[in-house]
């Protein structure tokens, strides 16, 4: 089906200790750009979320007892058989979540990445020797795997979000129960049998799908859960915040944000152009990390917003297993309803569509790619992340105001700017109330760089050497008498 390499891949069963687990009530899977029902994953709740935690728990001190090098092992065959399943995930991924099948296939990449770079790393968990105030004492410091964690993902990276929480946890010695997003449960569970696959023992890697508040809260509850990593709204990552609170739970959480994008007035506009696509147009817009907001000084305000236009315009839309497409649909009618709220509002309050404006002709859940002049402080997209491909034009004319307008938002994640002048350039990064700043690209993550966010856009970070840390806790032993 669907030209796959390796039918197997596609299960409609979860993951279990080992195990493959088929239910009678299940949660369809339907391709967004056709409205094609695909395949359908088994909807279940708190007991077996349970019983994946137990699994784990179980799983736990055989793992952590092995060697950083003997899991990294493990964990460096996942990364070789998902790059070998490339194209068949990627496929997948296209199939449940709607973007372009290149965008696919580097995402696949992007998430072996994180698997790979984690296997090296959990061979660096480095402790420390302190010297002791007191002559008969010795003052050890190490770091251990905090035990048992629950990652919740969403599904505008099927495969990325997973692998970012399970690389790093795996690697520092610790077992995972991952519950995907409903719309994109296939990827998460082609991930399953490759790992299965690739020898990670039974327990040590569950996926669970299902009723997301159902198995949300008992995830986030469990006293054996001792970590919980979501990705998703700032909304859920609020409520899941509460949950774990009772059993006072480490968390990491990946949560909205509200890009700013500044384009000075010596920025070299091809550059800010091509950025502008990258960072706005990627997977149709949704990705928290997207360019929500586009800041462009008054001096090449129209000559920028011309350049941007000739390339929107130029970008296909349609589904993304057809050969050219760059912009697939959006994932549901209620993220084509958001969009559209955003123009209307916009609009309605004086801003001008300079193109697109309006769901894409092919239907479903196609928008076109639109661009909006005249945009100002005062509309819906100001303040709330669109998630679509929508890039509001807002004009200035000084950096103090552009950084203050660019902080003026609860959120802190992603942030990016183009601008030549060196003195410029240190200036805005610094004062930019965000976990990461893009300078001069559209582009920021990968596997080695902190990827997370301040201000309510979260708590932790993901890939790089911090990545890990997330997953340890320090441990410091006193040795006395000598
Ligand atoms: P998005 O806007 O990306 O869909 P959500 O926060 O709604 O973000 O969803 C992200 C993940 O959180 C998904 O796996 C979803 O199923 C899950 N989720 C949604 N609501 C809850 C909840 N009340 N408790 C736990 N998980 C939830």
């Amino acid at each position: 089906m669907w030209n796959l390499k390796d039918p197997s891949l596609l299960r409609e069963q979860c993951f279990i200790d080992g195990q493959w687990l088929g239910a009678q009530q299940t949660i369809a899977v339907t391709n967004p750009a056709t409205g094609a029902h695909i395949a359908s994953v088994p909807k279940l709740g708190a007991a077996h979320a349970r019983q994946a935690i137990e699994a784990a728990n179980r799983a736990w001190p055989a793992w952590r007892a092995r060697t950083a090098k003997e899991r990294a092992a493990l964990l460096k065959r996942w990364f070789e058989l998902i790059m070998a399943h490339q194209d068949d995930l990627a496929t997948i991924m296209t199939l449940e979540q709607g973007k372009p099948l290149a965008e696919a296939k580097g995402e696949i990449a992007y998430a072996a990445s994180f698997i790979e770079w984690f296997a090296e790393e959990g061979k660096r968990v480095y402790g420390d020797t302190i010297p002791a105030p007191v002559a008969s004492q010795r003052i050890v410091v190490t770091k251990e795997p905090i035990g048992v964690c629950a990652a919740i993902t969403p599904w505008n990276f099927p495969a990325a979000m997973i692998t970012r929480k399970a690389g790093p946890a795996l690697a520092a010695g610790c077992t995972m129960v991952v519950k995907p997003a409903s719309q994109t449960p296939l990827t998460a569970l082609a991930l399953a049998v490759l790992a299965e696959r690739a020898g990670i023992p039974a327990g040590v890697l569950s996926v669970v799908t299902g009723a997301a508040g159902d198995i949300g809260t008992e995830l986030a509850t469990n006293p054996l859960v001792r970590k919980l990593t979501f990705t998703g709204s700032t909304e859920v990552g609020r409520t899941l915040m509460q949950q774990t609170a009772a059993t006072i739970k480490k968390v990491s959480m990946e949560l909205g944000g509200n890009a700013p994008f500044i384009v000075f007035e010596d920025a070299d506009l091809d550059a800010a152009v091509e950025g502008a696509l990258v960072s706005k147009y990627r997977n149709a817009g949704q990705t928290c990390v997207c360019a929500n907001r586009l800041y462009v000084h008054a001096k090449v305000y129209d000559a920028f917003a011309q350049k941007l236009v000739a390339a929107v315009q130029a970008m296909q839309v349609g589904d993304g297993l057809q050969d050219g497409v760059r912009i697939g649909p959006l994932i549901d009618a209620k993220a084509v309803a958001k969009v559209e709220e955003h123009i209307a509002d916009a609009t309605a309050k004086g801003a001008r569509v300079l193109t697109g404006g309006k769901r894409h002709a092919l239907g479903q859940s196609f928008f076109e790619p639109t661009v909006l002049a005249d945009v100002t402080q005062g509309m819906a997209v100001a303040k709330e992340e669109t998630f679509g491909p929508l890039a509001p034009l807002f004009r200035f004319e000084t950096e103090d105001e552009v950084v203050a307008l660019a902080n003026d938002t609860e959120f802190g994640l992603a942030s990016y700017f183009y601008a030549r002048d060196l003195g410029r350039v240190w200036r805005v990064a610094e004062r930019l109330e965000y976990g990461m700043v893009g300078v001069n690209t559209g582009l920021i993550s990968n596997e080695v760089a902190p990827f997370g966010g301040v201000k309510q856009s979260g708590i932790g970070r993901e890939g790089s050497r911090y990545g890990i840390e997330d997953y340890l806790v320090v441990k410091y032993i006193n040795m006395a008498g000598i």
